[in-house]
């Protein structure tokens, strides 16, 4: 048999086991493209990357969120306030958009977010504005209304200075010092918030991970965190606006205990676990 008819069998009877297929360290050229570089289009990463990269959809829910953002914002200008106003925004895949770092990761084909190659990639500033947000910042500023940026990342004694790049490059207003928290050792954002309440009526929360909004999202059941969910509904779109992210967040967390799992074949199984959870049974 042909070499590689006999790697596509392989492969095939690898899935059909409902064994992991590997990973082909590199399939550039055409004269390999055999079943082990077919492998590296199993990818569980490649729905959720192509959706972010190519879908008019997701900008056009950024486009949504915003514009929410600007309606409640016109609505707590026009409501009595005894402090100043405030807006409360995460940084990643809620203003900055990661789309180079998730395209090269697929392309190197890795299934799971790799934080060393986020840490390499943080400092290049490949990174773009995520539709209609420097526009709503814009308008928060032309209304006095400031804007503190809350983030968690952690590329060492460089996160903040990173950070602040990133606001700068992309002309965010309020980039900053005084408005720019970095959390490098934990996720837990309610120090900034609480600190910011007490001198400002704070209009709006804008985030990707319902932790941006309530600590309570910090947890790693998932029924629990939907109930969570449920309890706030009336809020998201009035006090929290909720910009879409498919690849990473604490939803990730409930699934695999951790934020930011390891590419293992258990790992994979929890992954196929949580896709199916309510799957139907074809009866
Ligand atoms: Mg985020």
């Amino acid at each position: 048999m042909h070499e590689r008819n006999l790697n596509r069998r392989r492969l095939l009877a690898t899935v059909l086991a409902g064994g992991v297929v590997p990973f082909a360290p590199g399939c550039s050229e055409a004269s390999e493209r055999d079943a082990e570089c077919d492998a590296d289009l199993q990818n569980a990463l490649l729905w959720a990357v192509a959706w972010k990269q190519s879908a008019a959809e997701y900008g056009a829910l950024c486009y949504q969120a915003y514009n929410v953002a600007r309606m409640q914002l016109d609505t707590a200008l026009a409501t009595p306030h005894g402090k100043p106003l405030a807006v409360i925004a995460d940084m990643d895949d809620t203003i900055l958009h990661a789309a180079s770092y998730w395209g090269h990761l697929v392309s190197m084909n890795r299934d799971f977010f790799d934080d060393a190659i986020w840490d390499a990639w943080i400092p290049k500033n490949l990174v773009t504005a995520v539709p209609g947000s420097i526009e709503f910042f814009r308008y928060c500023e032309a209304n006095r209304v400031e804007t503190f940026y809350v983030t968690s990342r952690d590329q060492g004694e460089r996160s903040f200075e990173l950070a602040l790049g990133h606001l700068q490059h992309l002309a965010f207003p309020y980039a900053d010092p005084q408005h720019l928290t970095v959390f490098r050792d934990s996720s837990d954002k309610s120090p900034a918030r609480d600190k910011l309440a007490a001198s400002h009526d704070i209009a709006l929360l804008i985030g990707d991970n319902l932790n941006d909004y309530k600590r309570d999202y910090y947890v790693t059941d998932i029924d629990q965190r939907m109930a969570l969910m449920e309890r706030d509904r009336d809020d998201f779109g009035r006090k929290f606006i909720v910009l879409p992210n498919p690849t990473d967040g604490h939803w990730v967390r409930a699934i695999f205990g951790e934020s930011e799992p390891a590419p293992t074949e258990e790992n994979r199984r929890k992954l196929k676990a949580a896709a199916t959870r309510n799957a139907w049974d074809g009866r």
